[in-house]
């Protein structure tokens, strides 16, 4: 449970903390975010989500609301004053509170920040790992720049209901020409029918995943070298493995999708691996 939120220079109480009915956050989504995953009370990759906070602000020219140092004091404030050990950290700026105008406002509007942490069992997502998921393909209707973290999450929300209702976990995004982008909260792999590990290349269609990186990485490590393209899901149906990433879900397995089975419907080998080495290469922050 979330006892303690950071709302504009003050820590309050969860039920107390309100942002205005006039943020842009609110009005026009005009907001981005960041979360981030915390073992024992540590921040996991935290240099590479501040790195895309920071990108997304500049991407649609919002104000630093503070400094990086400042952020980071912030987080961990949240952390300790919720008392979480493993959970998440959600830090989320918008443009700020301001009479509703399409136009950006002037700079005396500052940004809005609001950071909460909340504890979540690890006990679950292992849970899930052991038996794998479901995923349910859906028509990508998101905007042109899926590359900044916004928190424009209807097609999201839309696409993760109608996965729940068809008894999936995640749904993955299929473009205009039938590849596969992303998971709605997540970057999809597979490893295809010859062996090869895929996920989608980087452009303005998918969101930079941290743990999309962090996993390149952990490849480079392992000796394995990714393809990074599209994917059709007919080739998703056909792979041996296929897996999501994200900073709360780590690497997990995929074991159908669309009601079609993946290799023998049980969590890959490379996935499993992938998953369990994770952690050993994300960078590990203290409090
Ligand atoms: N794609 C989308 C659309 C997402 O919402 C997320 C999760 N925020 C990801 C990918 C995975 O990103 P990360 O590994 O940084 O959590």
């Amino acid at each position: 449970m979330t006892r303690i939120v950071y709302v504009n220079g003050r820590y309050l109480p969860y039920g107390e903390a309100a942002v205005h009915v006039e943020d842009r956050g609110f009005q026009f989504g005009d907001a981005i975010y960041e979360v981030c995953e915390v073992i024992d009370g540590r921040l996991i990759d935290e240099p590479r989500h501040m790195a895309r906070l920071e990108r997304s602000l500049n991407e649609l020219q919002i104000p630093q609301p503070m400094s990086q140092l400042a952020l980071a004091h912030v987080m961990r404030q949240v952390i300790k004053r919720n008392r979480v050990r493993d959970g998440l950290v959600y830090l989320q700026v918008s443009r700020g509170a301001a009479p509703r105008d399409f136009y950006f406002p002037g700079p005396d509007v500052l940004p809005t920040v609001v950071c909460l942490a909340r504890p979540m069992s690890r006990a679950v997502p292992a849970a899930n790992a052991l038996k794998g998921i479901a995923i349910k393909s859906m028509p990508d209707i998101r905007w042109q720049r899926c590359d900044i973290k916004t928190v424009m999450l209807l097609p999201a929300c839309l696409a993760k209901e109608a996965a729940r209702a068809d008894g999936a976990k995640e749904a993955w995004f299929v473009d205009g020409d039938g590849f596969v982008t992303e998971g709605a909260s997540s970057n999809a792999w597979i490893v295809a029918e010859d062996g090869t590990l895929v996920t989608r290349q980087l452009s303005s269609a998918i969101l930079p995943g941290v743990t999309r990186t962090t996993l390149l990485d952990v490849l480079h490590e392992e000796g394995m070298v990714p393809v990074e393209r599209p994917f059709r899901l007919s080739e998703a149906y056909a792979a041996r493995e296929a897996f999501i990433t994200s900073a709360t879900q780590t690497v997990m397995p995929v074991v159908r999708i669309d009601g079609n089975t993946v290799g023998d419907g049980r969590p890959g080998p490379i996935a499993q691996r992938l998953r369990n080495k994770f952690h050993q290469f994300a960078a590990i922050s203290g409090t």
